[in-house]
């Protein structure tokens, strides 16, 4: 993978807002496949919108897209109405939805070509001739991995190379907002590291990157920012650090766990094995208490809840609401 260009906005407007939808809803028939939905994504996220397997999340990125509109609600990118001025938003923005489409008996290079050039007016130094489009073409390959086989038909590529083949038509225009909906679905797990390293890159040059995927690993080792689809709701949207930041208690794990627990006394919350949870947030403290009492402490730090328990809190608070009386 080579070295990254520079989007025309830098990720120094940190606080300006690249998507907004105010009441997002999005009706089929007797589905209401995206119910009310207030997403805001700010310059600079990596922003994971999370979501169990028909919560609404491919619906919300076609609507963000103009791909389909929606039944009421407004959206706006980069503080532009959608789809009403989708001519001038969307070069500014890459997009892979629902997998990549590709001719099979083009090459890779030629389909980023063909795309290019029937796409909007592309931007960048190279600007839109052959020329210009070809060294494009040979950038995007290069950053996705696929430089070796650029050369070759698309009919010969696995699922993985098409996947990223799609992320390099994503990136031709050197957008400011990538917008992905599952971008490693068919990817094995090198393929998933080297897609994340891209995405960090693209992220620390500049791009503000919008993320769909139902893989929480994936998305705490990436994200910046969380929303959570719920049933076509938006049950919650933070960031990732106030998720995840310290709960007060400190987790300490030793081989003398007798010794540990009778000196704590009391502020022994829970005990599992070797493990020990301690109502304290200064594990500094709690450290040096039973570090001068001898004690092996083999690991020691402050609590943090997984994004697994967030959501798990989240999804259940909703369910328990909607339960009759
Ligand atoms: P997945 O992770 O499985 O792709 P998702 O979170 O992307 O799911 P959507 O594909 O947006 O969810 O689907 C949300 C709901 O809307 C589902 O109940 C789905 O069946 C319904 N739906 C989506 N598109 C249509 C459509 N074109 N016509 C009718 N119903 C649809």
């Amino acid at each position: 993978m080579t070295d990254l260009p520079h989007p025309s906005q830098s990720s120094s407007s940190s606080s300006s807002t690249v998507i907004r939808t105010d009441g997002l809803t999005k009706v089929y028939g007797r589905v209401t496949a995206v119910d009310d939905v207030m997403l805001d994504v700010r310059a600079g996220d990596i922003y994971g919108f999370l979501g169990a397997n028909g919560s609404g999340k491919t619906t919300t990125v076609r609507c963000l897209l103009g791909l389909v509109l929606p039944t009421s609600g407004s959206i706006e990118l980069f503080g532009q109405a959608m789809p009403k001025r989708a001519s001038s938003v969307l070069p500014r923005v890459g997009a892979l939805v629902e997998g990549p489409a590709a001719y099979g008996h083009l090459s890779g290079r030629a389909n980023l070509e063909m795309y290019d050039a029937s796409g909007r007016a592309p931007s960048g130094p190279m600007g839109g001739g052959r020329r210009g489009r070809r060294h494009r073409a040979e950038e995007a390959l290069s950053l996705v991995g696929l430089s070796a086989v650029g050369a070759r038909p698309v009919r010969a590529y696995s699922l993985g190379m098409r996947q990223r083949l799609g992320l390099a038509a994503a990136l031709m225009r050197r957008p400011d907002l990538l917008v992905l909906d599952e971008p490693t679905n068919g990817l094995d797990p090198q393929g998933i590291r080297e897609i994340r390293e891209l995405l960090l890159q693209l992220h620390a040059a500049g791009t503000t990157v919008f993320l769909s995927s139902h893989l929480l690993a994936e998305v705490e080792q990436l994200c910046t920012r969380i929303g959570l689809l719920d049933r076509g709701r938006l049950v919650l949207e933070e960031q990732l650090d106030v998720l995840r930041a310290p709960t007060g208690r400190t987790v300490v794990e030793t081989v003398d766990v007798e010794r540990a627990a009778e000196l704590l006394g009391p502020a022994v919350e829970a005990r599992e094995g070797e493990r020990l949870l301690v109502r304290c947030d200064d594990p500094a403290a709690v450290n040096a208490r039973l570090v001068g009492a001898l004690v092996r402490v083999r690991q020691l730090g402050p609590e943090r809840r997984t994004l697994e328990d967030v959501i798990d809190e989240h999804t259940r608070a909703r369910a328990a609401e909607e339960v009759p009386t």
